[in-house]
């Protein structure tokens, strides 16, 4: 982009009332400083709230993912995908302003549910995909890249992006994966392990270009929960897993906290 194009900017804020606040003052801030404020095409996004509100604004603005820069604001903590603490809108609007288009990007994860009757549903998750069945046990077969890895039964499993491994797949006892590292991580959900069930246990981390197949054994429901959006199918033939050719791209902030740090302040808090 060159200096003298205006920044189209589009702004995304969580129902409360701190996000709100936080809404009317930038918009302020940005009209006074001339940028073009625009649901529209816009050339950054930025979102208000939590790392949730974040997941919206990449499912609001998936298909423009090529051109579009995030920003997150977090109103409270610090978050993984919010930059920038609520206090800090004249810090945002200055870095605006000073823009050169630099971007930080991260994988996304590519997903395509088969179903039985030859539909295949292509989507994209910033988190992770998590498969399970709704009535009973879900049976599964799990093939990398080809291999016929293991029969899972369990609740379900989980595949996440780096940036995702702090989400879900930390509470299903997965890694904390640097976001720099092209990758995805398989986790499992409660899985039965006995003498006559085996699975490895532990979660998977599979490299770039790797494909995972998820391969239900049961013609049941199933739930695909997609980041913070959750779906119901039928008769899946099977699921594809790969890491997406479109990376999601973040403005490069001078303040742009390191990853440890976030982890840090997310989990552990102070140390003594
Ligand atoms: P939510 O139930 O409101 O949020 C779950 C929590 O996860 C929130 O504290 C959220 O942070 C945090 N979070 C979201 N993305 C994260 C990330 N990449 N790293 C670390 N923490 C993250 O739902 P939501 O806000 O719409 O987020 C959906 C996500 O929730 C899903 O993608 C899944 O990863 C996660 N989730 C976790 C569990 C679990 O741990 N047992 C269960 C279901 C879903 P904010 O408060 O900043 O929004
Ligand atoms: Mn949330």
């Amino acid at each position: 982009m060159k200096n003298t194009d205006r920044l189209k900017v589009a702004l995304m804020a969580s129902r409360n009332p701190k996000s709100q606040e936080v809404l009317q003052s930038l918009w302020m801030k940005l009209k006074e400083k001339k940028f073009i404020l625009t649901p529209k095409n816009p050339d950054v996004v930025i979102s208000i709230g939590g790392d949730g509100m974040l997941l919206s604004a990449f499912h609001k603005y998936e298909k423009l993912i090529d051109h579009v820069r995030f920003v997150g604001i977090h109103t409270g903590h610090l978050g993984f995908y919010t930059d920038y603490r609520d206090f800090e809108v004249d810090k945002l609007v200055d870095n605006l302003a000073l823009d050169t288009g630099a971007r930080v990007s991260y994988p996304i994860l590519n997903v395509k549910v088969k179903l039985m009757d030859g539909r295949v549903l292509t989507m994209r998750a910033l988190n992770e995909a998590t498969v399970k069945r709704l009535s009973k046990t879900m049976v599964a077969d799990v093939f990398i890249n080809g291999v016929a890895f293991e029969r899972f039964r369990g609740d379900g499993i989980s595949v996440s992006t780096p940036t995702g491994s702090t989400a879900y797949n930390k509470s299903l006892g997965g890694a904390v994966l640097h976001p720099t590292i092209e990758a995805l991580q398989i986790a499992e959900v409660a899985s039965l392990n006995n003498r006559v069930y085996r699975t490895l246990g532990s979660s998977i981390v599979v490299p770039k270009k790797d494909k995972i197949v998820i391969e239900p054994k049961h013609d049941d429901r199933y739930s695909i929960s997609i980041d913070n959006k959750n779906y119901t199918y039928d008769k899946i033939q099977q699921i594809d897993y790969q890491i997406d050719q479109k990376k999601i791209h973040f403005v490069a902030s001078p303040s742009h906290t390191s990853f440890w740090n976030r982890v840090k302040d997310a989990f552990i808090g102070e140390v003594e």
